[in-house]
Protein backbone atom coordinates (compact mmCIF):
# COMPACT_ATOMS: atom_id res chain seq x y z
CA UNK A 1 0.00 0.00 0.00
CA UNK A 2 1.48 3.41 -0.95
CA UNK A 3 1.57 5.68 2.20
CA UNK A 4 1.80 9.28 1.51
CA UNK A 5 3.50 11.89 1.84
CA UNK A 6 6.50 10.30 -0.41
CA UNK A 7 10.12 11.50 1.05
CA UNK A 8 11.88 11.77 -2.22
CA UNK A 9 14.45 14.26 -0.64
CA UNK A 10 17.40 11.84 0.46
CA UNK A 11 20.10 14.97 0.04
CA UNK A 12 18.73 17.01 2.72
CA UNK A 13 18.70 13.76 5.19
CA UNK A 14 17.54 10.18 5.14
CA UNK A 15 15.62 8.45 7.76
CA UNK A 16 17.50 6.37 10.23
CA UNK A 17 17.93 2.96 9.27
CA UNK A 18 15.45 0.82 12.07
CA UNK A 19 18.48 -1.61 11.99
CA UNK A 20 21.02 1.96 13.50
CA UNK A 21 18.87 3.10 15.65
CA UNK A 22 18.70 -0.69 16.91
CA UNK A 23 22.35 -0.16 17.71
CA UNK A 24 22.22 3.02 19.33
CA UNK A 25 19.12 2.60 21.71
CA UNK A 26 21.14 0.61 24.84
CA UNK A 27 23.52 3.71 24.72
CA UNK A 28 20.77 6.08 25.49
CA UNK A 29 20.03 4.09 28.78
CA UNK A 30 22.19 0.89 30.04
CA UNK A 31 24.95 1.83 28.61
CA UNK A 32 25.58 5.38 29.43
CA UNK A 33 29.21 6.10 30.02
CA UNK A 34 31.23 8.97 28.97
CA UNK A 35 33.79 7.57 26.76
CA UNK A 36 36.29 10.04 28.40
CA UNK A 37 35.87 8.16 31.79
CA UNK A 38 39.40 6.57 32.18
CA UNK A 39 38.65 4.58 35.93
CA UNK A 40 35.37 2.88 36.04
CA UNK A 41 33.34 0.34 33.80
CA UNK A 42 30.76 2.91 31.99
CA UNK A 43 33.45 4.68 30.56
CA UNK A 44 35.63 1.64 29.41
CA UNK A 45 32.32 0.00 27.82
CA UNK A 46 31.82 3.69 26.05
CA UNK A 47 35.23 4.07 24.65
CA UNK A 48 34.93 0.15 23.39
CA UNK A 49 31.78 1.25 21.41
CA UNK A 50 32.96 4.44 20.41
CA UNK A 51 36.53 2.77 19.03
CA UNK A 52 34.51 -0.06 17.11
CA UNK A 53 32.64 2.91 15.38
CA UNK A 54 35.96 4.29 14.71
CA UNK A 55 36.95 1.02 12.74
CA UNK A 56 33.69 0.55 10.37
CA UNK A 57 33.73 4.65 9.33
CA UNK A 58 37.35 3.86 8.64
CA UNK A 59 36.79 0.84 6.54
CA UNK A 60 34.27 2.38 4.02
CA UNK A 61 36.68 4.87 3.03
CA UNK A 62 40.03 3.14 3.29
CA UNK A 63 41.31 5.07 6.44
CA UNK A 64 42.99 3.68 9.50
CA UNK A 65 40.76 4.19 12.79
CA UNK A 66 43.40 6.79 14.57
CA UNK A 67 42.46 9.27 11.53
CA UNK A 68 38.79 9.80 11.83
CA UNK A 69 38.04 12.73 14.37
CA UNK A 70 34.90 12.94 15.43
CA UNK A 71 32.52 16.44 15.01
CA UNK A 72 29.17 17.39 15.23
CA UNK A 73 28.44 17.08 11.58
CA UNK A 74 30.13 17.70 8.08
CA UNK A 75 29.93 21.77 8.87
CA UNK A 76 32.33 21.13 11.24
CA UNK A 77 34.46 19.20 9.53
CA UNK A 78 34.82 21.58 6.82
CA UNK A 79 34.88 24.42 8.96
CA UNK A 80 37.90 22.66 10.84
CA UNK A 81 39.47 21.02 7.77
CA UNK A 82 40.04 24.38 5.78
CA UNK A 83 40.14 27.24 9.13
CA UNK A 84 42.13 24.30 10.95
CA UNK A 85 45.15 24.21 7.88
CA UNK A 86 44.88 27.63 6.97
CA UNK A 87 45.90 28.44 10.70
CA UNK A 88 48.62 25.69 10.63
CA UNK A 89 50.32 26.21 7.27
CA UNK A 90 50.36 30.15 7.84
CA UNK A 91 53.99 30.19 7.35
CA UNK A 92 54.32 28.08 4.21
CA UNK A 93 51.20 30.45 2.69
CA UNK A 94 47.97 31.36 2.55
CA UNK A 95 45.97 30.58 -0.32
CA UNK A 96 43.21 27.85 -1.20
CA UNK A 97 41.71 26.56 -4.54
CA UNK A 98 37.92 25.53 -4.18
CA UNK A 99 35.33 25.20 -6.76
CA UNK A 100 31.86 27.53 -6.98
CA UNK A 101 29.34 24.57 -6.54
CA UNK A 102 30.97 23.63 -3.13
CA UNK A 103 28.24 23.48 -0.55
CA UNK A 104 27.75 26.59 2.02
CA UNK A 105 29.23 25.30 4.89
CA UNK A 106 33.05 25.22 2.54
CA UNK A 107 32.20 28.30 0.48
CA UNK A 108 30.98 30.13 3.87
CA UNK A 109 34.63 28.57 5.36
CA UNK A 110 36.21 30.37 2.37
CA UNK A 111 34.59 33.67 2.26
CA UNK A 112 35.24 34.31 6.22
CA UNK A 113 38.76 33.20 6.21
CA UNK A 114 39.33 36.10 3.19
CA UNK A 115 37.09 38.25 5.03
CA UNK A 116 39.66 38.09 7.58
CA UNK A 117 42.74 39.01 5.62
CA UNK A 118 43.62 35.56 6.58
CA UNK A 119 43.19 33.71 2.98
CA UNK A 120 42.96 34.63 -0.89
CA UNK A 121 40.40 31.97 -2.14
CA UNK A 122 40.50 30.90 -6.03
CA UNK A 123 36.37 29.66 -7.07
CA UNK A 124 37.22 27.63 -10.16
CA UNK A 125 34.09 27.58 -12.72
CA UNK A 126 32.77 24.35 -13.42
CA UNK A 127 31.70 22.75 -17.25
CA UNK A 128 27.92 22.78 -18.10
CA UNK A 129 27.52 19.26 -16.43
CA UNK A 130 29.34 20.98 -12.63
CA UNK A 131 32.07 19.30 -13.37
CA UNK A 132 35.62 21.07 -12.52
CA UNK A 133 38.10 20.56 -14.66
CA UNK A 134 41.70 18.94 -12.82
CA UNK A 135 43.83 21.10 -15.53
CA UNK A 136 41.84 24.33 -13.66
CA UNK A 137 43.44 22.99 -9.87
CA UNK A 138 46.69 22.42 -11.66
CA UNK A 139 46.84 25.84 -13.02
CA UNK A 140 45.22 27.31 -9.97
CA UNK A 141 48.14 26.03 -7.49
CA UNK A 142 50.50 28.86 -6.48
CA UNK A 143 53.39 28.43 -3.82
CA UNK A 144 51.49 30.53 -1.84
CA UNK A 145 48.74 27.31 -2.13
CA UNK A 146 48.38 25.40 1.51
CA UNK A 147 44.75 23.56 0.79
CA UNK A 148 42.78 22.50 -2.53
CA UNK A 149 38.99 21.74 -1.06
CA UNK A 150 36.69 20.09 -3.87
CA UNK A 151 33.44 17.85 -2.96
CA UNK A 152 33.04 14.13 -4.29
CA UNK A 153 29.82 14.59 -5.10
CA UNK A 154 27.51 17.89 -5.46
CA UNK A 155 24.12 17.54 -3.35
CA UNK A 156 22.09 19.77 -5.89
CA UNK A 157 22.47 17.79 -9.63
CA UNK A 158 24.27 14.70 -8.34
CA UNK A 159 27.68 14.98 -10.44
CA UNK A 160 31.06 13.30 -9.12
CA UNK A 161 33.88 15.26 -9.79
CA UNK A 162 37.70 13.19 -11.13
CA UNK A 163 38.56 13.31 -7.40
CA UNK A 164 41.71 11.01 -7.94
CA UNK A 165 42.81 13.02 -10.80
CA UNK A 166 42.91 16.21 -8.96
CA UNK A 167 44.69 14.05 -6.07
CA UNK A 168 47.16 13.13 -8.42
CA UNK A 169 47.91 17.04 -8.87
CA UNK A 170 47.47 17.85 -5.47
CA UNK A 171 49.98 15.49 -4.13
CA UNK A 172 52.51 16.42 -6.92
CA UNK A 173 52.47 19.55 -5.80
CA UNK A 174 52.72 19.00 -2.09
CA UNK A 175 49.07 20.80 -1.40
CA UNK A 176 46.74 18.91 1.12
CA UNK A 177 43.80 18.14 -0.43
CA UNK A 178 40.35 18.31 1.97
CA UNK A 179 37.41 16.85 0.03
CA UNK A 180 33.61 16.75 1.17
CA UNK A 181 32.45 13.41 0.98
CA UNK A 182 28.79 13.80 2.28
CA UNK A 183 26.69 13.05 -0.19
CA UNK A 184 29.21 10.07 -1.75
CA UNK A 185 29.52 7.86 1.93
CA UNK A 186 28.12 4.92 0.79
CA UNK A 187 26.85 5.58 -1.82
CA UNK A 188 29.65 5.35 -4.60
CA UNK A 189 33.07 3.74 -3.61
CA UNK A 190 35.68 6.51 -1.69
CA UNK A 191 38.77 5.47 -0.81
CA UNK A 192 41.33 8.07 0.64
CA UNK A 193 44.63 6.70 -0.93
CA UNK A 194 43.64 5.70 -3.92
CA UNK A 195 41.96 9.08 -4.65
CA UNK A 196 45.15 11.01 -2.92
CA UNK A 197 42.36 12.71 -0.44
CA UNK A 198 44.49 13.78 2.61
CA UNK A 199 41.49 15.51 5.08
CA UNK A 200 37.62 14.19 4.35
CA UNK A 201 33.90 15.64 5.29
CA UNK A 202 31.46 13.11 6.19
CA UNK A 203 28.06 13.56 7.92
CA UNK A 204 26.10 10.34 9.53
CA UNK A 205 22.31 11.67 9.04
CA UNK A 206 23.49 11.38 4.64
CA UNK A 207 23.83 7.32 5.06
CA UNK A 208 20.71 6.71 7.47
CA UNK A 209 22.51 7.57 10.40
CA UNK A 210 21.45 10.45 13.00
CA UNK A 211 21.73 13.99 12.62
CA UNK A 212 24.25 15.68 14.72
CA UNK A 213 27.50 13.49 14.62
CA UNK A 214 30.12 13.95 11.88
CA UNK A 215 33.85 12.64 11.10
CA UNK A 216 36.62 14.82 9.62
CA UNK A 217 39.23 12.21 7.98
CA UNK A 218 42.72 13.16 8.66
CA UNK A 219 45.26 11.62 7.19
CA UNK A 220 48.65 10.26 9.13
CA UNK A 221 51.16 9.62 6.85
CA UNK A 222 52.55 10.22 3.76
CA UNK A 223 52.23 13.04 4.14
CA UNK A 224 51.06 13.26 7.92
CA UNK A 225 48.46 16.39 7.74
CA UNK A 226 48.23 18.71 10.81
CA UNK A 227 45.73 21.13 11.68
CA UNK A 228 45.25 23.75 14.27
CA UNK A 229 41.60 23.28 16.52
CA UNK A 230 38.70 25.47 16.12
CA UNK A 231 37.58 24.36 19.91
CA UNK A 232 39.50 24.21 22.76
CA UNK A 233 38.80 22.02 25.51
CA UNK A 234 39.86 19.15 27.25
CA UNK A 235 41.79 17.68 24.41
CA UNK A 236 39.68 15.05 23.23
CA UNK A 237 40.32 13.53 19.41
CA UNK A 238 44.34 13.97 20.04
CA UNK A 239 43.55 17.66 20.37
CA UNK A 240 41.75 18.59 17.04
CA UNK A 241 38.28 18.46 18.40
CA UNK A 242 37.38 18.97 22.19
CA UNK A 243 33.95 18.02 23.71
CA UNK A 244 32.52 14.75 25.31
CA UNK A 245 31.49 12.43 22.58
CA UNK A 246 28.20 11.61 21.33
CA UNK A 247 28.32 7.92 22.05
CA UNK A 248 24.52 6.76 20.93
CA UNK A 249 25.37 8.72 17.51
CA UNK A 250 28.61 7.69 16.85
CA UNK A 251 27.53 4.16 17.85
CA UNK A 252 24.94 4.74 15.18
CA UNK A 253 27.21 6.49 12.54
CA UNK A 254 29.20 3.11 12.65
CA UNK A 255 26.52 1.24 11.70
CA UNK A 256 25.37 3.39 9.39
CA UNK A 257 29.04 3.03 7.74
CA UNK A 258 28.49 -1.22 8.24
CA UNK A 259 25.69 -1.71 6.56
CA UNK A 260 26.32 0.77 3.81
CA UNK A 261 29.90 -0.81 2.73
CA UNK A 262 27.82 -4.38 2.56
CA UNK A 263 24.91 -3.78 0.70
CA UNK A 264 26.21 -0.36 -1.53
CA UNK A 265 26.45 -2.37 -4.63
CA UNK A 266 22.95 -3.46 -4.92
CA UNK A 267 21.67 -0.52 -3.25
CA UNK A 268 23.67 1.42 -6.38
CA UNK A 269 22.05 -0.48 -8.84
CA UNK A 270 18.41 -0.79 -7.39
CA UNK A 271 18.81 3.12 -6.93
CA UNK A 272 19.83 4.07 -10.50
CA UNK A 273 16.88 1.32 -11.86
CA UNK A 274 14.81 3.23 -9.98
CA UNK A 275 15.84 6.77 -11.54
CA UNK A 276 15.96 6.00 -14.86
CA UNK A 277 12.60 4.35 -14.43
CA UNK A 278 11.54 8.05 -13.11
CA UNK A 279 13.80 9.77 -15.73
CA UNK A 280 12.02 7.92 -18.44
CA UNK A 281 8.50 8.17 -17.19
CA UNK A 282 8.87 11.94 -17.07
CA UNK A 283 10.65 12.75 -20.71
CA UNK A 284 7.77 10.43 -21.88
CA UNK A 285 5.02 12.14 -20.77
CA UNK A 286 6.45 15.42 -21.25
CA UNK A 287 7.90 18.40 -23.42
CA UNK A 288 10.58 20.63 -22.95
CA UNK A 289 12.34 18.91 -19.64
CA UNK A 290 16.05 19.25 -19.54
CA UNK A 291 18.93 17.37 -17.01
CA UNK A 292 20.95 18.38 -14.85
CA UNK A 293 24.18 17.22 -14.15
CA UNK A 294 26.35 14.82 -15.47
CA UNK A 295 24.41 12.07 -17.39
CA UNK A 296 26.50 9.22 -16.32
CA UNK A 297 28.96 10.58 -13.52
CA UNK A 298 26.24 11.28 -10.90
CA UNK A 299 25.14 10.14 -7.98
CA UNK A 300 22.76 6.46 -8.13
CA UNK A 301 19.85 8.61 -6.37
CA UNK A 302 20.22 11.80 -7.98
CA UNK A 303 18.28 12.96 -10.47
CA UNK A 304 17.75 16.80 -10.93
CA UNK A 305 15.62 18.21 -14.02
CA UNK A 306 14.41 21.74 -15.27
CA UNK A 307 10.98 21.55 -16.50
CA UNK A 308 10.65 24.82 -18.77
CA UNK A 309 8.04 27.33 -18.20
CA UNK A 310 7.09 26.27 -14.76
CA UNK A 311 8.32 27.86 -11.37
CA UNK A 312 10.02 25.13 -9.45
CA UNK A 313 8.22 26.68 -5.98
CA UNK A 314 4.80 26.49 -7.83
CA UNK A 315 5.20 22.96 -8.70
CA UNK A 316 6.35 22.22 -5.22
CA UNK A 317 3.34 23.46 -3.75
CA UNK A 318 1.32 21.49 -6.20
CA UNK A 319 2.34 18.15 -5.30
CA UNK A 320 2.69 18.86 -1.66
CA UNK A 321 2.59 15.36 -0.66
CA UNK A 322 5.43 13.97 -2.22
CA UNK A 323 8.48 15.99 -0.66
CA UNK A 324 11.10 16.51 -3.07
CA UNK A 325 13.69 20.24 -3.40
CA UNK A 326 13.67 23.19 -5.79
CA UNK A 327 16.75 25.08 -6.87
CA UNK A 328 15.12 27.96 -6.06
CA UNK A 329 16.39 28.53 -2.42
CA UNK A 330 13.79 31.18 -0.49
CA UNK A 331 16.17 33.52 1.24
CA UNK A 332 14.82 36.41 2.68
CA UNK A 333 12.68 38.86 0.70
CA UNK A 334 13.90 37.19 -3.16
CA UNK A 335 13.44 33.95 -4.59
CA UNK A 336 17.00 33.76 -5.97
CA UNK A 337 17.45 30.43 -8.23
CA UNK A 338 19.77 27.79 -7.44
CA UNK A 339 24.10 29.06 -7.78
CA UNK A 340 24.81 25.59 -8.67
CA UNK A 341 22.28 25.55 -11.23
CA UNK A 342 23.47 29.06 -12.24
CA UNK A 343 26.90 27.83 -12.29
CA UNK A 344 26.28 25.40 -15.13
CA UNK A 345 25.33 28.13 -17.25
CA UNK A 346 21.70 27.80 -17.81
CA UNK A 347 19.47 31.13 -17.62
CA UNK A 348 17.34 32.27 -15.01
CA UNK A 349 13.99 30.64 -15.75
CA UNK A 350 15.80 27.37 -16.15
CA UNK A 351 16.96 27.43 -13.09
CA UNK A 352 14.21 28.54 -11.47
CA UNK A 353 11.96 25.49 -13.04
CA UNK A 354 14.35 23.26 -11.35
CA UNK A 355 13.65 19.86 -9.32
CA UNK A 356 15.47 17.63 -7.37
CA UNK A 357 14.58 13.97 -7.07
CA UNK A 358 16.60 12.64 -4.13
CA UNK A 359 16.06 8.85 -4.40
CA UNK A 360 17.05 6.62 -1.50
CA UNK A 361 16.97 3.17 0.78
CA UNK A 362 13.47 3.26 1.41
CA UNK A 363 11.93 4.28 -1.84
CA UNK A 364 9.81 1.89 -3.86
CA UNK A 365 8.65 1.11 -7.73
CA UNK A 366 5.38 2.16 -6.72
CA UNK A 367 6.19 5.21 -5.04
CA UNK A 368 8.33 6.20 -8.65
CA UNK A 369 5.16 5.74 -10.57
CA UNK A 370 3.11 7.42 -7.89
CA UNK A 371 5.53 10.59 -8.44
CA UNK A 372 5.77 10.47 -12.38
CA UNK A 373 2.15 10.66 -12.11
CA UNK A 374 1.52 13.07 -9.89
CA UNK A 375 4.60 15.59 -11.24
CA UNK A 376 3.69 15.36 -15.31
CA UNK A 377 0.22 15.94 -14.25
CA UNK A 378 0.91 18.95 -12.41
CA UNK A 379 3.46 19.86 -14.54
CA UNK A 380 0.73 20.02 -17.61
CA UNK A 381 -1.96 22.14 -15.41
CA UNK A 382 0.65 24.74 -14.52
CA UNK A 383 1.91 25.20 -18.00
CA UNK A 384 -1.74 25.13 -19.45
CA UNK A 385 -2.55 27.99 -17.61
CA UNK A 386 0.77 29.62 -18.64
CA UNK A 387 0.75 32.49 -21.37
CA UNK A 388 4.24 32.13 -21.92
CA UNK A 389 3.92 28.57 -22.53
CA UNK A 390 0.95 29.36 -25.01
CA UNK A 391 3.30 31.82 -26.86
CA UNK A 392 6.29 29.57 -26.58
CA UNK A 393 3.85 26.68 -28.25
CA UNK A 394 2.98 29.24 -30.99
CA UNK A 395 6.48 29.76 -32.09
CA UNK A 396 6.98 33.41 -30.62
CA UNK A 397 10.30 33.32 -29.09
CA UNK A 398 10.40 34.40 -25.53
CA UNK A 399 13.35 36.23 -25.49
CA UNK A 400 13.06 38.95 -28.19
CA UNK A 401 9.40 39.67 -26.50
CA UNK A 402 9.70 43.74 -25.90
CA UNK A 403 7.38 43.52 -22.35
CA UNK A 404 6.97 47.12 -21.87
CA UNK A 405 3.69 48.82 -22.59
CA UNK A 406 3.84 51.37 -25.28
N1 LIG B 1 28.40 19.22 2.72
C1 LIG B 1 27.50 18.75 1.85
C2 LIG B 1 27.91 18.44 0.44
C3 LIG B 1 26.16 18.55 2.25
O1 LIG B 1 25.28 18.09 1.38
C4 LIG B 1 25.82 18.85 3.59
C5 LIG B 1 24.40 18.67 4.03
O2 LIG B 1 23.59 19.54 3.94
C6 LIG B 1 26.80 19.36 4.46
C7 LIG B 1 28.07 19.52 3.98
C8 LIG B 1 26.48 19.72 5.86
O3 LIG B 1 26.39 18.60 6.66
P1 LIG B 1 25.80 18.62 8.16
O4 LIG B 1 24.32 18.69 7.97
O5 LIG B 1 26.23 17.34 8.77
O6 LIG B 1 26.36 19.80 8.86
Amino acid sequence: MLKLPIYMDNHATTRVDPRVVDAMLPYFSEKFGNAASRNHSFGWEAEEAVEKARGQIAAIIGAKSKEIIFTSGATESDNLAIKGVVDFYKDKGNHIVTCVTEHKAVLDSCRALERAGRATVTYLPVDKYGMVDPDEVRKAITDKTVLVTIMFANNEIGTIHPIAEIGKITREKGVVFHCDAVQAIGKVPVDVDRCGIDLMSLTAHKLYGPKGVGALYVRSKGPRVRLTPIIDGGGHERGMRSGTLNVPGIVGFGAACEIAQREMTDEAARLVELRTRLQAGLFERLEDVYLNGHPTERLPGNLNLSFAYVEGESLLMGINDVAVSSGSACTSATLEPSYVIRALGIDEELAHSSIRFGLGRFNTAEEIDFVTERVSGEVKRLRDMSPLYEMAKEGIDLKSVNWKAD
